[in-house]
């Protein structure tokens, strides 16, 4: 038993109903102050097994539960997601350093709001028969059996949850793996989802390193659904290790995205959206991080730009007051660092930021800005996942195109103009699983949610979460 913030978290698995430990531990340290908080099990293939083997007893009661009763038991977990979002908010800043008001007031309800979206869609899920020379087309979404998912760290629960309540819903059985540096809010999770009355082996968490827990499970002959949101480097090691089984993979991986100002923007807007680029440290999937700017208003974006980021508040993400907190890990905030002083050496230049935040010290890193970077160069072309941005111009529609879609990745793109002639040619041209307009982050559940390239497989999202998580079967019956 460990107590975070003055909330009690098991450190255990959750397999089977049951809080089951392993002979090692590791420590989930906060990158508040680097200190451990809890220790956890470090689970590897014997609790993969276990975990696996639960899952598939539970499976046939569970696929053979009412979508009625299965949706009662999605809504009964939100409302315990509802009646614990404090406690929920204040594990979760302390293992992963986010915002302490983001998941009070945004990422714990819409944690909630997964598990009654996809309750509600399940009710309404299903296609119209229709008919063939006198023959009835029926299509049934067959729940496809047990879920491998295996989550990241920058937004653990909400990230889980996504895929939890869908895989869930479906009547799928679930095995979670969550990431090592933030393992908390998954037990708080299995907590409230034992008391939502959840029977046991529905659904499971293993802790543990990705290499330990993430490879036997992906690699399992017993899990019919791999969904992943993770890097690329560990997509390529998924997709082998189901390679053997064929099993279904929904990889939802990371991007390179730009934020496109064309010179009729509302630049006041533009250089919001910019700067919301570094919001979670900038530790976001789909950040706009390539800042392609139309020449002639470059200067004035980047003036703007410079004196709207220095207004930013790094500190405590406990602070209501703190706009970003620190990075995740020591080894996470070197690789952004690194990333940092090899563009540097490169020739690029930082208008602000360019290194650690040596006033606040442990892991705050500076909000940085990097101008003329060479074409091709590292810091253009990978994801640094901390709160790096470039800025680059351009001269002509046609050019900002190019450079948009430049890139190995296809996740996301935002676009300022004040033309929404422009807005639509521009959009049809796109490799993006998702565009915003004037806008950035607004997100609706209905809507699918992936990336292009190598940004991932398929889309999540609305019915297409269903697409994934379910065998979908047609019955053709004669008149
Ligand atoms: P990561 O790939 O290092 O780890 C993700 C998860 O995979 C962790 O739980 C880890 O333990 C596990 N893992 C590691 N090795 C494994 C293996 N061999 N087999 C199975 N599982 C293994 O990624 P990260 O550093 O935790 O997260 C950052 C990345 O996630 C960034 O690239 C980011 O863009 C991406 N991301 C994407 C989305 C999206 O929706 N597209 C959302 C958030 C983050």
């Amino acid at each position: 038993m460990a107590t975070v913030a003055g909330v009690t978290v098991e450190p255990g698995h959750w397999i089977g109903g049951e809080r089951t430990g392993s002979d090692a531990t590791f420590a989930s340290v906060s990158p508040i102050d680097e200190r451990p908080v809890a220790e956890i099990a470090r689970g590897g293939a014997a609790e993969v097994d276990a975990a696996v083997a639960a899952a598939r007893r539970a499976f046939p009661a569970w696929a053979g539960t009412s979508r009625d009763e299965r949706a009662r038991l999605l809504h009964a977990i939100a409302d315990g997601v509802e009646k614990r979002i404090e406690e929920l908010a204040q594990v979760e800043t302390a293992d992963n350093g986010a915002l302490i008001r983001s998941h009070r007031r945004g990422v714990m309800p819409r944690v909630a709001h997964n598990f009654r979206f996809f309750a509600d869609r399940l009710l309404n899920l299903g296609h119209e028969d229709f008919e063939t020379r006198g023959h009835t087309n029926h299509v049934s979404w067959d729940p496809a059996g047990v879920a491998a998912l295996i989550t990241p760290w920058n937004a653990p629960l909400m990230l889980a949850t996504w895929k939890i309540a869908p895989a869930l819903a479906a009547g799928n059985t679930v095995v979670l793996k969550p990431a090592e540096w933030t393992p908390l809010t998954a037990s708080l999770l299995a907590d409230i989802t034992a008391e939502a009355g959840l029977p046991d082996g529905v659904f499971n968490v293993v802790q543990g390193y990705g290499a330990e827990v993430g490879g036997p499970l992906t690699a399992h002959p017993d899990v019919n659904r791999i969904s992943f949101t993770g890097s690329v480097p560990t997509a390529r090691t998924i997709a082998a290790a189901a390679a053997p089984h064929l099993t279904p993979l929904s990889l939802e991986l990371g991007g390179k995205s730009p934020l496109v100002v064309f010179a009729d923007a509302d630049l006041d807007l533009a250089v919001d959206l910019a700067v919301e680029q570094y919001d979670n440290a900038g530790q976001v999937c789909l950040a706009a991080t390539r800042l392609l700017v139309e020449s002639s208003v470059a200067d004035e974006f980047t003036a703007r730009f410079v004196a709207k980021a220095s207004k930013i508040r790094q500190g405590d993400p406990r602070e209501e007051a703190t706009d970003i907190g620190p990075q995740i890990h020591r080894r996470h905030l070197e690789r952004v660092d690194g990333f940092v002083q090899r563009a540097k050496e490169a020739g690029a230049r930082a208008l602000i930021g360019g290194g650690p935040n040596e006033e606040l010290g442990g892991l705050y890193y500076r909000p940085t800005l990097f101008t003329d970077a060479q074409e091709g160069a590292e810091i253009l072309t990978e994801e640094v996942f901390g709160p790096v941005l470039t800025l680059q111009t351009f001269d002509t529609e046609e050019q900002a195109v190019a450079m948009a879609n430049g890139t190995r990745f296809g996740l996301a793109a935002t676009l300022a103009t004040g033309d929404p002639e422009r807005a639509r040619r521009v959009t049809e041209r796109l490799v993006a699983g998702t565009v915003w307009v004037n806008c950035f982050f607004v997100r609706d559940l209905k809507a699918p949610f992936g990336g292009s390239r190598q940004s991932g497989v398929g889309r999540e999202g609305g019915d297409w979460s269903f697409d994934f998580y379910c065998d979908l079967k047609n019955t053709v019956t004669a008149p």
